[in-house]
């Protein structure tokens, strides 16, 4: 029987492989896609995670390819109202790395055993002393008996782990436009920039070979036509003076956020990370970190058990209650980064002094290292 079957090979499940078979674990990854790629998310690496990925060797590959952002800027109207200097933490790696998902996803999948693609697992059964999943894969029913199961199959996965209603999800109202295009040469070519304008944000955030990721703000009951989006996030560049970036904009997509923070994360053998456990908004960048943290922290304890034959009940009681405090705080942060996003066209004054408060002086130093996850309980 294999020693652990990892349901999805998205960034979480792949690093849980990884770092499991540096271990010496037999692995067992299923993913429901036929091939890896597909649309681009997440972009930001922070410290605590390059700090845990670099005994693996990870961490040098991610780095060969990303930008090092070492600062970001709130502006508004063209004026500074704030900079936020990464550069400044005491951390091991004083930036954040940029670099598309899938990037970050092809670097785990060289050091990650192959998923066997195609398998979509419809059902986790807990026996005693294993576990079964059931699958279907080319027509077939496949069952993996294995002793722990781990679930990091996205928010698509958390029906496979939690009864329905156990985790409530809050959808908020806000929407946004978000697309890579190259921005050409800049002086801030290494700067991440938010724009808060009474007409909500825009984020502009270094990507490698001279590209950009821009989110902005968008109307929640405004035209969802590919055309129409794509000519709103123009629009939203140029009134910020991104004329070169708007001239290359050929698509946008769009997407909406929700807050998921559920209160276990073990049962017995099975376990939930990643974005099946938790899901925060994209604005403030740490969803995906979050999970790699719960993977990173996760193997050695699953390593421990399997090795000795005896389950660390009381080290995974602790992991469980770390990774959920810091799903918490990230997803209050991420929650504060949505409300200050949205338009303000009566109070903008009043948000322009509460963010230059909050990045000026020592509050200055705390949301940067909040931001660079410097209180993740595993940073
Ligand atoms: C627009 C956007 C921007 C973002 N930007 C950032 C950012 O800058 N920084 C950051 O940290 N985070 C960001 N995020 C969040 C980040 O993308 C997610 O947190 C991250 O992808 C979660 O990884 P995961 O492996 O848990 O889940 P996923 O990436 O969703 O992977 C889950 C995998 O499981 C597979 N799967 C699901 N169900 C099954 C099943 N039943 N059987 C088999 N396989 C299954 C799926 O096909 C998928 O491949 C962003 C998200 C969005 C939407």
């Amino acid at each position: 029987m294999p020693e652990v079957t990892i349901v999805g090979a998205g960034p979480v499940g792949m690093l849980l492989a990884a770092e499991l078979t540096r271990r010496e674990v037999e692995v067992t990854v299923l993913e429901r896609r036929p091939s890896a790629g597909g649309g681009t998310r997440a972009i930001g690496i922070h410290s605590p995670v390059l700090a845990a990925l670099e005994p693996s060797g990870i961490t040098e590959r991610l780095l060969a390819e990303a930008v090092r952002v070492r600062r970001g800027e709130a502006r508004t109207r063209g004026r500074v109202l704030g900079t936020v200097r990464f550069d400044a933490l005491s951390a091991r790696f004083p930036f954040v790395a940029t670099l598309p998902q899938a990037a970050t996803e092809s670097v785990l999948a060289a050091v990650a055993p192959a998923a066997l693609r195609g398998a979509h697992v419809r059902a986790v059964i807990p026996r005693l002393g294993g576990v079964v999943v059931r699958s279907t894969h080319l027509g077939r029913v496949l069952e993996h008996e294995s002793r722990v199961v781990v679930v990091a199959g996205g928010a698509a996965g958390r029906d496979l782990v939690y009864r329905q209603g156990a985790v409530r999800a809050r959808e908020y109202r806000d929407r946004y436009l978000m697309t890579d295009a190259v921005a050409g040469p800049r002086p801030d070519s290494e700067v991440a920039v938010v724009h808060l304008d009474p007409d909500g944000v825009l984020e502009s955030f270094p990507l490698p070979g001279g590209r950009r990721r821009f989110v902005a703000w968008d109307d929640p009951g405004a035209d969802d036509e590919p055309a129409a989006r794509a000519a709103r996030l123009r629009d939203a560049l140029a009134r910020r003076g991104e004329q070169a970036a708007a001239a290359a904009v050929a698509e946008a997509t769009g997407f909406g956020v929700r807050r998921v923070v559920a209160p276990r994360l073990r049962n017995g053998r099975v376990f939930a990370i990643g974005d099946t456990a938790h899901e925060v908004s994209p604005i403030g960048g740490q969803g995906m970190n979050l999970g790699l943290l719960d993977a990173a922290t996760l193997a050695p304890l699953i390593a421990s058990w399997l090795h000795t034959g005896t389950p660390p009940d009381q080290a995974l009681a602790r992991w469980e209650a770390r990774r959920v405090a810091s799903a918490r705080r990230a997803a209050a942060m991420a929650s504060m980064n949505t409300v200050l996003g949205r338009p303000f066209p009566c109070a903008d004054a009043l948000r322009r002094s509460v963010v230059s408060a909050m990045l000026t002086g020592p509050s200055g130093r705390l949301f940067a290292r909040a931001y660079a996850m410097d209180f993740d309980a595993d940073a």
